[in-house]
């Protein structure tokens, strides 16, 4: 009829656009193609942010940094199959680091698909994305898109977090439907992850096994910097007193200059502690499965985490507190009588001293000032530039590049830090830094690997076309773990040989940033000042000796030797 000729019209590509929307979206990760193009389009004339990558696995990194930083999913847009592919790499470490996130990818026609009739980049997403996901849905009909984008965005952040992925074929964002019964079918998932209490006799539990401790201590892990709990974790901590270590994401929750930190006696924390509480961190190969040597065989564990399953994974938890971080952090402290939790002062005086022991090593190393300069130098000099810059955030990857750089620099913020996660993997460094500066406009500092840093370089361009505050430092010693890597066999260059003195600060100006290269930490201390000051992006290229660093950094133990090691 005439009247129904005239009623206002819909599509897929509008309304996952408001949907998304509707559940306060406000940045999209990704890279356009075939089917999904319009869509990014149509979100950012709706207002909603569109950052264009290079490479979907970057975009992904992004979309789980984001997850990560504001406690909300990260959204990665891809295009079917290979681009489905490239961003699927993030969204598994996205749900090994508990980080939220959901990657919508276009999708190819599902009879085609089906019956294997050959399409245009056809692949089996949903199947595809399954083993790699926290959940994977598929959207069949242009009236369940609401109802997809709630159960992605519910299921992302509610619970562990975790990654998402969201099918949307072809078709069904090219569907048309009526605008009013579009618009009835879009909902505001309402709150997304509700809050988890402890039950009172366990949280009694675990306060009584404190109480009996000789050598208390916390073990802080990112779950615990996500939760963005902050407040009620250090009042916890500054209250009882006692002392804690970060992991390396959750450094900056509590500064990593504060007097409880046990973080310069890790190791004999580790080995001496009689009761251990972990908050939001996994008895995992980070923390060498809580076994002995490294561990006291008679450690009795108590754990924070919102996953039950996650308890007893390695070792019997003696006091489980399953809840989210903030809630448990606010019943422990209201339920323990004032004085219960304390800590002898032998256990703080063994601490101290192991600490001020390590700390005069520590700057022993960093005051050496070796030509060519070595990670330690180069190191200390970022380290000093940082200080008078503590909102920037700190991302760093690579073997030794992580190695060294997370002892020496310190943070003082929560949650400014992005690493190599849960998995150790390198690659995910320029997503992480492009989605620090566009969460939170402050300026990043990406400490590289030079092989880190390949894995996603070309972001670059991407660094430069958005304009974002972004330093990325190279620590270049020519090679993957280092540059004197030796082929005895042939004239090819070894498989750990990258191309030595290659310089990395031509690339950025290819793309209108500054480069800098820096031999000396002095020149790079005033490559870094600059460079942040400027507020643009730069690049530093420090060439670092290539016989500098080991190989597989501090993860020697796990690289297998073979009959090699025996000749
Ligand atoms: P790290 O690598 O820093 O030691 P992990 O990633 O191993 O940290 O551990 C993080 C843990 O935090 C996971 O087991 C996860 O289930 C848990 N977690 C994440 N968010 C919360 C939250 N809001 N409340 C409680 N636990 C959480």
């Amino acid at each position: 009829t005439a009247t129904a000729d005239a009623l206002p019209l819909t599509d897929g590509f509008h309304l996952a656009v408001d949907a998304l929307r509707l559940n306060d979206v406000q940045v999209i990760y990704g890279v356009v193609g075939i089917p999904v193009t319009d869509l990014a389009r149509v979100a950012q004339a709706s207002g909603i942010r569109y950052i264009g990558f290079r490479h979907e696995s970057d975009a992904g990194h992004a979309a789980a940094a984001a997850g990560f930083l504001t406690k909300r999913p990260g959204i990665c847009l891809t295009v079917s199959a290979p681009g489905f592919l490239n961003g699927l790499v993030a969204l598994a470490e996205a749900t090994t680091n508990c980080f939220p996130m959901v990657q919508i990818s276009g999708s190819s026609e599902r009879h085609i698909v089906d019956l294997k009739q050959g399409d245009y980049e056809e692949l089996d997403q949903l199947a595809a994305a399954k083993p790699f996901a926290k959940a994977a849905y598929r959207v069949d009909r242009v009236e369940d898109i609401g109802r997809g984008v709630a159960r992605a965005i519910r299921t992302a952040v509610s619970g562990r977090p975790g990654g998402v992925y969201l099918d949307l074929p072809a078709a069904v964002l090219g569907e048309v439907i009526d605008a009013a019964t579009g618009a009835a079918s879009l909902w505001r998932v309402v709150d997304p992850a509700p809050r988890q209490l402890p039950a009172p006799e366990a949280v009694d539990r675990a306060i009584e096994l404190l109480a009996a401790a000789e050598r208390p201590l916390v073990v802080l892990g990112k779950g615990a910097a996500y939760a963005q709990a902050d407040q009620r974790t250090r009042e916890f901590i500054e209250t009882t007193g006692l002392p804690f270590l970060p992991m390396s994401m959750a450094k900056g929750l509590l500064p990593d200059d504060h007097p409880q930190s046990a973080a310069a006696a890790r190791s004999l924390a580790l080995r001496r502690a009689d009761v251990v509480m972990l908050v939001g961190a996994r008895l995992n190969w980070l923390l060498g499965h809580g076994e002995p040597p490294h561990w006291n065989p008679d450690a009795r564990f108590i754990q924070v985490d919102i996953e039950p399953t996650e308890l007893d994974s390695n070792q019997p938890i003696a006091a489980p507190l399953v809840g989210d971080i903030g809630s448990v952090m606010e019943v422990l402290t209201e339920r323990s009588k004032p004085g219960q939790v304390k800590v002898a002062s032998p256990w703080r005086q063994e601490l101290a001293e192991r600490s001020a022991h390590n700390a005069a090593k520590m700057a022993d190393h960093l005051k050496a000032d070796p030509h060519p300069m070595r990670f330690y130098g180069a190191l200390r000099a970022i380290r000093d530039v940082l200080h008078e810059h503590p909102r920037a955030y700190v991302v760093n990857e690579g073997a030794n590049a992580l190695d060294f750089a997370r002892n020496v620099i310190d943070m003082q913020l929560p949650r400014h830090r992005l690493d190599s996660g849960t998995w150790g993997v390198m690659g995910v460094g320029m997503g992480y830094a492009i989605a620090a500066a566009v969460e939170s406009g402050d300026p990043v500092v990406a400490v590289e690997g030079d092989s880190a840093f390949g894995f996603g370089g070309m972001e670059l361009e991407t660094i430069c076309r958005y304009q974002l505050p972004v330093v990325v430092i190279i620590l270049n010693n020519g090679g993957v773990y280092r540059g004197d890597g030796a082929n005895t066999a042939s004239a090819d260059p070894s498989p750990t040989t990258l191309m030595l003195h290659a310089h990395h600060d031509r690339l950025i100006e290819a793309f209108g940033g500054k480069g800098y290269r820096a031999t000396t930490p002095a020149q790079l201390a005033t490559a870094l000042t600059d460079a942040l000051a400027s507020g643009r992006p730069a690049l530093i290229d420090c060439v670092i000796d290539p016989t500098a660093g080991t190989e597989s950094g501090h993860l020697a133990d796990l690289n297998p030797r073979g009959v090699t090691a025996a000749a």
